[in-house]
């Protein structure tokens, strides 16, 4: 079976023999607050830092989702009001989440062909950025998180990466909050969601004092300076991370490779008839989710068509459920397996 869904997507295939290292060695067992699990906490978070290039004196917090990373953003450093800036379903769950926790909570939505309008940001105390949209396979490059940085020094600017963590490099110098869940562009079983702050985050957190949750940035963050978690965490999930931080390249390798593997794709699927890329800009195509839309009347003949031949694509998403299908371009699926998947989409009956 191949397996191109954006998340639970594809493991890499070591996750094997790590899962059966995991219950031999015996980390599964032990106490939380151990010698040997906070060694494995340690390093874990040096490899994070040193494989994606995240600085060494930022924060990283091992929670359970990106949907909490969601709920401890809005209780940790909203006063007043954030605002989101979306134009897919991911990122107005996260308004609307938020919206939840603090009523004055602003939006701005944005159009599936358009560039995030840097100009319609109003000051805010906390700026929201869905990077990689995987509803509609969408992105925020790099070039215009920069300049949502440098135009709002003094806000502190939070950016949701769970599709694209892993597979694509970031300046995390120009947010102050990033985070994902590992079990789409990481490669690795759900369960686990990684959370990264600045110095300025933290300092923020402890300005604002809202710790009155277990996993408040500030009983997160006391923890973490004893290398302990405020809860016994996902052993299984960190410990798996550790290990496959291990083995892959440097980010800058890994982003080489998942470029190569959409610019193939990007030509081989725009030769196919009855698809096309959902959204019509280029300049904002996702690296790693593809959307495609099909018509609505062959789509289910096309999943079928796949299935027989041991495919599984994503499902469309939100808004676009019915007339599209998604492609994961996660560094764990091999260059061989995209040429399979587009032989496959070839032989399809249209
Ligand atoms: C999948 C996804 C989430 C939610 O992740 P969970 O692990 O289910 O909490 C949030 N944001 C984006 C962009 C996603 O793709």
């Amino acid at each position: 079976m191949l397996n191109f869904y954006p998340g639970p997507s594809k493991l890499y295939p070591s996750i094997e023999k790590h899962l059966i290292d995991a219950y031999k060695c015996g980390i599964l067992s032990k106490n939380h607050r151990s010698a040997d699990f906070m060694e494995l906490l340690e390093q874990t978070t040096h490899l994070l830092k040193t494989k994606l290039n995240i600085p060494s004196d930022y924060a990283v917090f091992y929670i359970s989702s990106a949907t909490e990373a969601w709920e401890i953003i809005a209780q940790s450093l909203i006063k007043e009001s954030s605002l989101h800036l979306y134009n897919g379903s991911f990122g107005e769950k996260w308004f609307n989440y938020t919206k939840k926790l603090n009523p004055n909570t602003k939006q701005c939505q944005f159009g599936l062909n358009e560039i995030l309008p840097t100009d319609k940001i109003t000051p805010s105390e906390l700026i929201c950025i869905t990077q990689n949209e995987t509803s509609n396979g969408t992105s925020v490059n790099n070039i215009t998180l920069k300049k949502i940085r440098d135009s709002y020094q003094s806000s502190l600017i939070a950016v949701d990466l769970t599709s694209s963590l892993g597979g694509v490099k970031f300046n995390f110098e120009d947010a102050d909050i990033w985070f994902a869940s590992v079990q789409k562009c990481m490669g690795l079983p759900s369960g686990l969601g990684i959370l990264i702050c600045s110095p300025n985050a933290v300092k923020r957190a402890y300005e604002l004092n809202f710790n009155l949750h277990y996993n408040s940035i500030i009983a997160n963050y006391e923890q973490m300076k004893v290398s302990q978690t405020t809860h016994t965490p996902n052993i299984l999930g960190i410990y798996l991370l550790k290990n496959i931080l291990t083995e892959i390249e440097n980010i800058t390798e890994i982003e080489k490779r998942t470029k190569n593997n959409l610019s193939y794709l990007q030509n081989e699927l725009a030769k196919i008839p009855f698809l096309a890329f959902l959204t019509n800009n280029s300049q904002i195509l996702s690296e790693t989710v593809i959307a495609l839309k099909i018509d609505e009347n062959h789509i289910e003949k096309l999943k079928k068509h796949l299935l027989q031949n041991n495919i599984i694509i994503g499902n469309g998403y939100g808004e676009w459920k019915k007339n599209t299908i998604r492609i994961a371009n996660f560094p764990q699926i091999e260059f061989s397996e995209f040429e399979q998947l587009i032989a496959i989409l070839n032989r399809f009956e249209y």
